[in-house]
């Protein structure tokens, strides 16, 4: 949130009349018969301005708009604080309807009409109220147009109309009439970049050009701009060029020090978004916030890092963040992502907060995850019974879980309900979540009918569930039609090109399968690298498909070897469709042998006791491979294993998976 300055040459109140003597004065002035003189100044007529000027400013902080505005009126000569009370008065409760009353008043007032602080506050208001045009009227008749007027517009762009293009253009306009930019005009300016619905390459390149800019005028060294850049690489996951800018600044806040937490986390780079908190702790000038905390806590459920969220959990009570919902629904989701669904389940009932939507969307989806779809919609129904609207978030996780738990019927009638009952109209997640529990049941006929019958236009995550369904009954046509819309929908996105070539390989269809890793190619894609984490003894450990940094590495290789020709006997057969070369069975079998989550599991039976639970986290979906290989493992060594991939958990225990073959 952003707030203009207060300009230097408005007055600072004098009079501030005591809240029980207001409202008498008020009465007595409304009911007196003596209407104020607007003819020729005398005395008693400045006197009675003063009063009307102060009561009409009274009446807006108390929110007494109908009273304010009878009176306005009677005012000879408003003075400019007497209209941005009016304007502050109608922005925060809303009142729409006044603001013609405003506009005709400053009109016939004298020199205000123009007045640019009044102009700033008059679009901010219009921007508030969603009214891009009226705000653009109040910035055409202001002849004198500071850094303020400006600014207000822009960002009324940026909010408003989300048009990026349109903001861009502004933002020149503003170079060429010379006007001076602040922080702001960069930060709204960068939004806007954000905004624009263009390729990821147009809008890295204007974040760099206004970067240029930034740098140019000396900006970097600001918090605010420099900390905007940080947050606007970050959102086009750009974090190397994120990380630059932040080493760079000579002073960090804790709004830096978050943007950059954020920036790691929400990028998937969660060891370092650790890292970089643990800097943050030694800096003895910041301390973290509600924000940073949220960010921390998602990076340890980023890499089920059970050990180092409750340290984080000491933390927040420590410092009192407890009483901050954010903080508590990121620790509910912390747990329930590390596997602790108890732990989760605990922090949720016996929060000290109001539990919001955010609250029981996380319990929801917990249940979800870990397989439990019945429990999942047990406690939909409990949101509902306690008065809590469902969001369309809530519609996405308890679909999901209907999905996790192949509850196809129930998922229908929940998605149903959205409308008739909680009066919110399906978009293209929920349509997504539809698609993806009708077509991980085989129901591909009825997901095609589902986007047939859509009333806008499928996005990218309707087809994407489509490919993924695809993916699972080896559907080559539907996914071939999936991907017609992918491919243009979403061109950067290298996961389905490689479901399809995944799709491609199973049916053995080789030459398709280098048609689309050479389209891959020519686009500048790469395949994301498969990448698994481990938690042994508070220390976190990753694995990549080759990993040879690892000090154990010898060791790990040579167990799955062994333990491999071990479960073989009980009926292990390597699965290697998922391997998308044209190669010997042999070979294959050695790929998939290097999988990171193998190299993962091996590690932590080296590193672990006898009875630990061994928890593994998994960047992309587990492959049938490792889910087979697990399984055996889990009843040859007797070991309690839990992976979470991108998708779900996976609770592995004498031999079977508690996904039922189904994710
Ligand atoms: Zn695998
Ligand atoms: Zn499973």
């Amino acid at each position: 949130m952003v707030f203009f300055c207060t300009h230097p040459y408005l007055p600072t109140p004098t009079f501030v009349p005591k809240p029980h003597n207001l409202h008498l004065r008020s009465l007595f002035c409304l009911q007196s018969p003596i209407e104020p003189s607007s003819s020729s100044p005398s005395p008693t007529h400045s006197i009675t301005t003063n009063n009307y000027n102060h009561l009409i400013q009274s009446l807006c902080s108390q929110g007494n708009l109908t009273q304010a505005f009878k009176l306005l009126p009677r005012e000879a000569s408003p003075t400019q604080r007497t209209f941005e009370s009016l304007i502050l008065a109608c922005t925060r409760h809303n009142a729409t309807s006044y603001a013609p009353a405003i506009d005709r008043r400053l009109s016939a007032a004298d020199g205000l009409h123009h007045d640019p602080f009044l102009s700033t506050k008059l679009i901010e208001m219009y921007s508030h109220f969603s009214a891009l045009d009226d705000a653009r009227n109040v910035f055409d008749r202001t002849p004198q147009k500071t850094i303020f007027v400006w600014n207000a517009l822009l960002k009324a762009i940026v909010v408003v109309s989300n048009d990026g293009e349109e903001a861009l253009s502004l933002f020149t306009d503003m170079g060429g009439k010379g006007v001076h930019f602040d922080s702001f005009s960069y930060s709204y300016v960068l939004k806007a970049c954000l905004a624009s619905s263009l390729h990821v390459s147009v809008v890295l390149r204007r974040v760099r050009q206004i970067h240029g800019h930034v740098l140019r005028v000396g900006f970097d060294s600001r918090v605010h701009a420099a900390t905007t850049l940080v947050d606007s690489y970050a959102k086009i996951g750009r974090v190397a060029c994120a990380r630059r800018v932040f080493d760079k600044m000579p002073h960090r806040n804790v709004v830096s020090w978050s943007a950059m937490i954020a920036c790691y986390a929400k990028n998937g780079r969660h060891l370092d978004a650790l890292a970089i908190f643990r800097d943050m702790m030694r800096d003895s000038e910041t301390a973290p916030n509600s924000v940073t905390m949220v960010s921390v806590l998602q990076a340890c459920a980023g890499l089920s890092a059970l050990s180092q969220g409750k340290l984080m959990h000491g933390y927040v009570l420590r410092r009192g963040f407890y009483a901050t919902v954010s903080v508590v629904n990121a620790l509910i989701a912390m747990y329930i992502k590390c596997g602790s669904l108890d732990a989760g389940r605990r922090v949720f009932a016996t929060m000290i907060v109001p539990r919001n939507v955010v609250s029981w969307n996380s319990l929801i989806s917990g249940y979800g995850v870990h397989g439990f779809g019945k429990e999942a919609i047990q406690v939909f129904e409990e949101m509902i019974s306690v008065g809590i609207s469902p969001s369309p978030v809530t519609f996405v996780s308890i679909l999901g879980a209907c999905s996790h738990g192949g509850l196809v019927e129930e998922g229908r009638r929940l998605f149903d309900s959205m409308l008739k009952e909680h009066n919110l109209i399906p978009q293209s997640e929920q349509y997504a979540s539809l698609v993806d529990l009708l077509g991980r049941a085989g129901q591909l006929d009825e997901a095609t009918k589902v986007i047939e019958g859509m009333n806008i236009e499928p996005g990218p995550t309707v087809w994407g569930s489509l490919l993924g369904a695809c993916r699972i009954h080896g559907n080559i046509e539907l996914a071939e039609r999936a991907c017609s819309h992918l491919f243009e929908l979403e061109p950067w996105n290298a996961g389905n090109y490689i479901l399809l070539a995944d799709i491609y390989a199973a049916a053995k269809l080789w030459e398709e399968v280098s048609r689309v890793k050479k389209l891959l190619e020519a686009r500048g894609l790469q395949k994301l690298v498969g990448c698994s984490w481990i938690e042994v003894k508070k220390n976190l450990y990753s694995f990549a498909s080759v990993d040879e940094l690892n000090p154990q590495i010898e060791q790990v290789h040579a167990l799955l070897t062994e333990l491999v020709k071990e479960v073989r006997e009980m009926g292990y057969v390597p699965n290697t469709k998922v391997v998308l070369y044209d190669l010997e069975q042999k070979e294959k079998e050695k790929i998939v042998l290097g999988h990171s989550e193998k190299l993962a599991l091996a590690f932590g039976i080296i590193s672990s006791q006898k009875g630990e639970v061994i928890r593994i986290t998994k960047n992309l979906r587990l492959c049938e491979d490792c889910h087979s290989l697990t399984k055996f493992i889990s009843k040859y060594t007797k070991r309690e294993i839990l992976v979470r991939d991108v998708n779900r958990f996976h609770h592995f225990r004498d031999g079977m998976c508690s996904c039922m073959e189904y994710w």
